[in-house]
């Protein structure tokens, strides 16, 4: 390549007056889609809701290939277990580790008092990591497990919601960010979900539970994007319908439930609020990681360094698995209260030398202008 033509790539010749930084949402864009995206959903809800059914249907994916259905006996005296599945989706090269994370067994024992320990155990596991891995050598490659959303699935057959959703939101607010599902809304008339929908938030306001808010828009922001999400917080909590098959209705196909009056669209905005969940979830992917973040995880962390004294309990080498230099690496981020004391000390010599300094300019100043010369003294 002739360096003319080298150069001319670097040229700023035909657009004066342009620095090229307008070009950095492209290199974001860029380093995003090659990593690929991370995200963790919690579905959570007695079994026979449709929790299974409705994430094979937002993701267009069968997650669970191989899964067995416990018998009514096996149920009573089943505990809570949890279950990770990972997929990697791709759309126009774009990629997305999702993991769902389902709970079996919850609601389904005669005695359900605890069945969200072993769920909040869960939770604080995957800050417990994260928080490890942070503060590990290997810092850029951390995998987050941490709980991004947690879909809660109300029965569609109360009249509102029931002791157990009002404790497990009550447990989980301030771990996770939980959004209310109302589950089957295929066997409600429009006017049922309506009663049904302000009920459940009636009551998740009586009862101070903090569900996930959707943020507020910018004033600036264009007017559909205003609108779509003034319908998404209408629609809170979304009643919802999953189908696992495609059917043919009036030459389309569409995926739906077949009953002997007609088809359930899952997609059509008309029959359920399947769409503004799916829309909810992947425009507020992004929000939902940084409110984990910023919000949850920080909890998680301002609570375990309060609890630890002050800082995550060291972890041994042998402890963690780690090599010497990487569990040196482990602490480096932690302090020591002799470094604390040390840096507070080195802190305060400095502030006293510009003191010093400081004084020692002011009599100088005072010396000339009492002398009145003009020239320079020595210091
Ligand atoms: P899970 O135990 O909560 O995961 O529930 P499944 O997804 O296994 O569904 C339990 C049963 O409910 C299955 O027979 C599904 O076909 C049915 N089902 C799933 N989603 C819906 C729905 O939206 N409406 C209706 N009426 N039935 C559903």
């Amino acid at each position: 390549m002739s360096s003319e033509t080298s150069n001319k790539n670097f040229s700023n010749l035909e657009t004066p007056g342009y620095v090229g930084f307008a070009n950095l949402p492209n290199q974001v864009h860029r380093k995003s889609v090659k990593k690929g995206f991370e995200f963790t959903l919690m579905v959570v809800g007695e079994s026979g809701l449709g929790k299974s059914t409705l994430v094979n249907s937002l993701f267009l994916t069968d997650l669970y290939p191989e899964r067995v259905i416990p018998d009514a006996i096996e149920k009573t005296n089943q505990t809570v277990k949890l279950d990770a599945s990972t997929v990697e989706i791709e759309e126009r090269g774009v990629k997305l580790r999702l993991t769902v994370v389902d709970t079996p067994g919850y609601g389904d024992a005669i005695d359900n008092t605890d069945c969200f320990r072993s769920i909040i155990q869960y939770i604080d596991e995957q800050f417990e990591r994260f928080l490890r891995d942070e503060s590990g050598l290997n810092r850029r490659n951390i995998v987050d497990n941490r709980i991004h959303c947690c879909f809660y699935f109300i029965s569609p057959f109360g009249h509102g919601l029931k002791p157990l959703d009002i404790e497990f939101m009550k447990q989980l607010h301030n771990k996770v960010n939980i959004v209310p599902v109302i589950a089957k809304a295929d066997c409600l008339t429009k006017k049922e979900v309506q009663r049904l929908k302000s009920r459940v938030m009636e009551e998740i306001e009586r009862e101070g539970i903090k569900i996930y808010p959707l943020p507020d828009c910018d004033s600036d922001e264009d007017e559909d994007y205003k609108e779509q999400v003034r319908q998404l917080k209408e629609a809170v909590p979304f009643a919802v319908c999953g189908a696992g098959q495609q059917l043919e209705v009036r030459g389309r196909r569409v995926r739906g439930r077949l009953y002997p009056w007609g088809v359930v669209e899952v997609e059509n905005p008309e029959h359920c609020d399947f769409i503004k969940l799916r829309t909810m979830l992947i425009t507020h992917m992004q929000d939902l990681q940084e409110v984990t973040q910023e919000v949850h995880y920080e909890n998680y962390r301002s609570e375990r360094l309060a609890r630890s004294g002050q800082v995550p309990k060291r972890h041994t080498s042998t402890e963690s698995g780690l090599s010497e230099a990487e569990s040196n690496g482990l602490t480096n981020g932690s302090e020591d209260p002799s470094d604390r004391e040390r840096a507070l000390r080195e802190k305060e010599a400095e502030l006293r030398r510009m003191q010093e300094m400081l004084e020692q300019m002011q009599r100088q100043m005072q010396m000339q202008a009492a002398s009145g010369a003009s020239t320079t003294t020595t210091a």
